[in-house]
């Protein structure tokens, strides 16, 4: 099987239950499971660790390409490191998610990004969930799913997973937030968020994990179904 093949790419906005699907898809496939979400937060806590996240300097690009030179970011088993150190809980960290967004619409940081996610599939099948999986790491993947749900919808989940871990904030204030992002995802020059031609795309606004898991595992099926295999 070429590496392509072996990708399944599942590509949406924020809050969509990319990760939540992807994790458990894997699971069942016995496939590995790649967040590229958590390695743009990963850059995101390089950039505030190193005093730069609102460095404003002519010299910011020079700076951020050596910071992500030294920066060693590795991912296994569903966790990120940063210089060996667990990221864990801090990934989540107010403003991350935002800081994430505007550091991803730079060339430095999406060529580090897609070199590390190119390699990675290197290691075996693997379900690999952000917002360019499908359309520029792996044009080529056999399996590509686009999930999306209304911004209401994404907006309740993402409120509720926050106010489960108690964090101060309102639904109103979490939708804003989502739909900027959003914006600022699908409309920066590299790497737009937006399906692939080819892509399946599922609402999932009404639809269950299971529910949803149960589609993509259709086509897997019937994916290979059609080519003999
Ligand atoms: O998926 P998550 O919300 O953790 O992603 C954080 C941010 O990282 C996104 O808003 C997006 O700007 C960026 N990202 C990206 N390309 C990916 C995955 C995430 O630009 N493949």
């Amino acid at each position: 099987m070429s590496t392509e093949s072996a990708v399944i790419a599942i590509d949406g906005p924020a809050a969509a239950g990319k990760s939540t699907v992807a994790r458990e898809l894997a699971r069942e496939l016995g496939f590995n499971y790649v967040n590229t979400g958590a390695m743009y937060r990963a850059v995101a806590v390089a950039v505030r660790e190193a005093g730069m996240e609102s460095y404003g300097g002519g010299d910011f690009l020079e700076r951020l390409k050596a910071l992500l030179a030294a920066a060693d970011i590795g991912v296994a088993a569903g966790r990120v490191t940063l210089n060996g150190r667990d990221l864990g809980e801090s990934l989540n960290a107010r403003g991350i998610d935002d800081l994430a967004s505007r550091l991803s619409a730079l060339a430095p940081v999406r060529e580090k990004m897609r070199a590390m996610q190119r390699r990675i599939a290197v290691d075996g099948a693997v379900v690999m969930e952000g917002r360019d999986v499908g359309t520029v790491i792996f044009p080529e993947a056999r399996f590509k799913f686009f999930l999306d749900a209304q911004p209401e919808v994404r907006a309740q989940r993402r409120f509720a997973q926050l106010a489960a871990a108690g964090a101060k904030t309102t639904l109103g204030e979490v939708l804003q937030q989502l739909v900027e992002r959003d914006q600022r995802d699908s409309s920066r020059e590299i790497a737009p968020l937006k399906p692939a031609p080819d892509a399946i795309v599922i609402d999932s606004s009404a639809l269950s994990v299971k529910a949803v898991v149960g589609r993509m595992k259709a086509f897997v099926a019937e994916g290979k179904k059609d080519r003999g295999s």
